[in-house]
């Protein structure tokens, strides 16, 4: 039988995680660790002999989380606490919080207090990340994460442990980014839909299991020349989206996906840490210098420009602002982005979304007027 393709591997894992990861469980000696946030240093958590993933869930119905939360929190936190309280996070050992959002901070609490998993972590990142101090404390932050790992594994977490990790992480990063190159440079070789399976499979895949996948993937997006795309090319930003229908909805438009800004995106995979010198002073580095997302702040990097910056490089036509309901941090953030896109006459479309239950009707009917437009100022 002919081997089937990496893309039609990479699908099959990504709709189906927690299988995946039961059965990876299902082996003696392994062990989970769920985090929330791409400001989790992943790296330590695999340097500590765990399968770092993260928790993203997407569900149509809320009634166990509703009894903790109240219903303006953001369908991510209510739908990743369902799915917990219903059990299906049970492969989990552990659960790592970093201090990002409002909502992330108070479900630490709740989590702690009704769920009990055998590890648990407040990760304190700063908020201000320009500051000599900031620095100095998320090193002390980071050297006391790796302290609380090794009480709980019993054993020490080298220097070298942790460079293995970052060397491990940066390759991946590399090959996500040249997915994205070859993505941009034809935006008809990958559609929406694939585009979101690898990097939700990147969300919890082994690195050294994704990597080979991805390193074949690009192998075989190298052979033949697809046809030149003429549909419209469209770059998402925003925060999350676990959402597939959101990418199979754009192809369903015709429209192609030519760059990102999710931290479900771009923003996982953009930034490496030196695997050189003191790994914990590299992880530190690699937080401060990511694009923030509007739960930080680094006046030396402007978000709005550097965002600018991407979409006119990829060609985009125009953008999507996708924001999750009751996302505060990116509602407040979301008006200055758009005056910047205005000024610059680049059109953009916002569209919230939810964790279940899209209004998909209504969704395309608004993505297909925004394409008519860019489509008549062509
Ligand atoms: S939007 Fe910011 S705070 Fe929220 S999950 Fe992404 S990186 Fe973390
Ligand atoms: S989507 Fe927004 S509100 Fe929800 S956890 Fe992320 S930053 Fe916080």
């Amino acid at each position: 039988m002919e081997k089937p393709k990496a893309v039609e591997t990479i699908k099959k894992l990504a709709a189906d995680p927690s299988a995946y990861l039961k059965s990876w469980k299902g082996k003696p000696g392994r062990k989970i660790l769920g985090y929330f946030c791409t400001n989790t240093p992943e790296e330590m958590i695999q340097a500590a002999g765990f399968l770092p993933v993260r928790i993203l869930s997407s569900r149509d119905t809320i009634s166990l989380a509703s009894r903790h939360l109240q219903s303006y929190s953001c369908s991510l936190v209510q739908s990743s606490l369902e799915s917990a309280l219903r059990g299906e996070l049970s492969y989990l050992d552990g659960t790592v919080f970093p201090h990002t959002c409002d909502s992330i901070q108070r479900l630490s609490d709740i989590w702690a207090e009704n769920l009990h998993f055998a590890f648990h972590w407040d990760l304190g990142l700063p908020v201000k990340l320009h500051t000599e101090s900031a620095k100095t404390y998320l090193i002390a932050e980071l050297r006391r994460f790796r302290r609380g790992l090794e009480e709980f594994i019993g054993r020490a977490v080298s220097d070298d442990d942790l460079r293995g990790a970052i060397l491990l992480f940066n390759e991946n990063r590399r090959l996500l980014k040249e997915v994205a190159g070859l993505q941009s440079e034809n935006p008809g070789r990958i559609p929406p839909s694939d585009l979101y399976a690898i990097i939700k499979t990147a969300n919890f895949l082994p690195k050294d299991e994704h990597n080979p996948l991805l390193g074949e993937l690009i192998s075989q997006l190298g052979e033949g020349r697809p046809s030149p795309f003429s549909g419209p090319r469209l770059f998402l930003a925003g925060s999350v989206c676990d959402q597939p229908q959101i990418y199979a909805l754009m192809e369903s438009c015709g429209a192609s996906l030519v760059g990102d800004d999710l931290c479900t995106g771009w923003r996982y995979f953009a930034d490496d840490a030196s695997p050189e010198g003191d790994p914990i002073g590299a992880l530190a580095d690699r937080l401060i210098r990511k694009v923030p997302c509007p739960c930080k702040f680094n006046p030396g990097i402007d978000r709005a420009t550097r965002l600018l910056e991407r979409v006119k490089v990829s060609g985009a036509q125009g953008v999507i602002f996708l924001l999750l309901k009751f996302c505060d941090p990116h509602a407040f953030d979301y008006p200055y982005l758009k005056e910047k896109f205005d000024e610059e006459n680049i059109p953009s479309l916002l569209l919230e979304i939810e964790s279940g239950g899209l209004p998909l009707g209504a969704m395309e009917t608004r993505l297909r007027a925004f394409i008519e437009t860019l489509e008549s100022g062509k």
